[in-house]
């Protein structure tokens, strides 16, 4: 981190975005100082060389230049925290690392490479990890370099110092892009919109709000708009000069095809970009195994359009999608045994895309429940038409399963649903785990929660048999 040498700055939330902020704030000779309310983080940082201060206490914020807040902690929505209150009451602005890095990302060996984008940013509800990490996939298959972080795992202040031409794909979260100060990507992808994380945004007015923030004026060269909701058609509309406008690519997955400007839209498995209303690409999604279903053409689409704003062949682009290895929790084959097919997508956390799960299967024995998000399943009316039967898990599987609906057994345990939807299952079956929930009323986070799915699928499978 660049421009603070020197300078106190706070740091709240220890995890592994807040230890990598205090790091790279100290490696570019700030001091940081470091506070988080469960004492075995502080500890970590101690051991980390990190010297830590209590914010809770008054005048701490005297010295302090200013507060980055880890994502995790809920800063205003639905109480404002009492740390990030009193560093605003002391005139201190509030960060995170997201911001840092767009400040301090300068990279003046990038001589004569100035036209060219360099940063490509991410949002959404969903899609967002797919859509980067497949930006990142092709980018790398066609021989660009290009580096992934963000919310997928590497902190961006972990990224390594970047060579010419290269591409740093980060993917964005609505708390991440809430509160940092700069937000200067040179590509911006909105991928979709649904309701999720309300509680922390004060509701979707405040959620959009946060997403938006990517595309403030002055914000990214190009932005690849998904306008399937009218919050996305609102914002490309927003964003453009006018029809002719190149600035704005528009993705689409349910509209007819065609238009003015620039558009990647996908119907009927092929996906089609359109420049001034004239066809110039086809590509068939449906041979692209590892990306089922519309919401995956939708991030196809999105990852087409910036690849093709960053200069590449559309060809180039075909090719590589075809070598996509997929993600680990999200539409993920785990087994294949007498016909049936295990797919792991744990990430279905919200509705929404649990939706989108089931719409990308034949014969489903769907694994659903756990912690529901405000709203409840509404959404899911329709959505079910595919499902064979419903397995219900989580603490409060009797009461989630009264809402499907659908043929449903309520399990309880991922255990007791993968044995009963096994003995089930008749060739042509698909598996799906796919909760429509978050995990925490039985697991640390949704990766626990798939790759129990897994074990027990596994478990289920060589019991049978039918694994070596
Ligand atoms: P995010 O990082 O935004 O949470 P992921 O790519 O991890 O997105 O996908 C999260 C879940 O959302 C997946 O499990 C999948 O079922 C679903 N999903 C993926 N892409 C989309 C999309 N474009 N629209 C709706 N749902 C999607």
């Amino acid at each position: 981190v660049q421009g603070m040498a020197g300078q106190h700055v706070a740091v709240l939330g220890l995890g592994r975005s807040g230890l990598s902020a205090a790091q790279a704030l100290q490696a570019g000779g700030a001091v940081p100082v470091c506070w988080d309310d469960n004492p075995a983080a502080r500890e970590r940082a101690g051991a980390e060389g990190l010297a830590c201060r209590d914010l809770s206490k008054a005048g701490a914020f005297e010295d302090v230049a200013a507060l980055i807040v880890s994502p995790g902690i809920p800063h205003l929505y639905p109480a404002p925290n009492p740390v990030v209150a009193a560093a605003l009451a002391a005139g201190v602005p509030v960060d995170n690392d997201i911001g840092l890095f767009f400040r301090s990302f300068a990279t003046p060996d990038w001589d004569g490479f100035d036209t060219a984008p360099r940063v490509v940013a991410v949002t959404g509800s969903n899609g967002k990890s797919t859509t980067s990490a497949l930006i990142h996939h092709i980018l790398t298959a066609a021989g660009r370099p290009a580096q992934l972080a963000g919310n997928i795992g590497r902190g961006v202040l972990d990224i390594d110092p970047a060579v010419d031409g290269e591409v740093v794909v980060l993917e964005l979260s609505s708390y991440q892009t809430e509160l940092a100060r700069a937000l200067t990507p040179d590509i911006a992808v909105f991928t979709n919109l649904s309701p999720d994380h309300l509680d922390r945004h004060g509701g979707i007015g405040g959620y959009f709000a946060a997403k938006r923030r990517l595309f403030a004026e002055g914000g990214p060269d190009r932005a690849v708009i998904g306008i399937d909701e009218p919050e996305g058609g609102y914002l490309a509309g927003q964003l453009s000069e006018g029809p002719a406008d190149d600035r704005v690519i528009r993705v689409s997955v349910t509209r007819k095809p065609g238009g003015p400007g620039w558009r990647v839209f996908a119907r009927k498995g092929f996906l089609a970009e359109y420049r001034r209303g004239r066809q110039v690409v086809s590509i068939d999604l449906r041979a692209i195994a590892g990306l089922p279903g519309a919401h995956n053409h939708q991030n196809a689409c999105a990852a087409f359009a910036v690849c093709r704003a960053l200069g590449l062949a559309p060809r180039a682009i075909e090719t590589a999608l075809h070598s996509y290895p997929g993600l680990p929790h999200r539409s993920q084959i785990v087994a294949q045994a007498g016909g049936v097919t295990y797919v792991n997508d744990s990430k279905a956390t919200n509705v929404d895309s649990a939706v989108k799960a089931l719409s990308a299967f034949a014969r489903i024995r769907w694994i659903c429940g756990g912690l529901q998000k405000e709203g409840g399943l509404s959404g899911l009316a329709g959505a079910t038409d595919r499902v064979v039967r419903a397995y219900v898990i989580g603490r409060e599987a009797a009461g989630f399963a009264l809402q499907v609906d659908a043929d449903r057994v309520v399990c309880g345990t991922m255990a007791e649903a993968v044995a009963q939807a096994m003995r089930d299952a008749e060739p042509g079956d698909t598996v799906l785990l796919a909760p429509a929930a978050a995990s925490f009323d039985q697991y640390d986070n949704f990766e626990q929660r798939g790759d129990d799915f897994a074990a027990e699928v596994r478990k289920g499978l060589a019991g049978q048999g039918a694994l070596p």
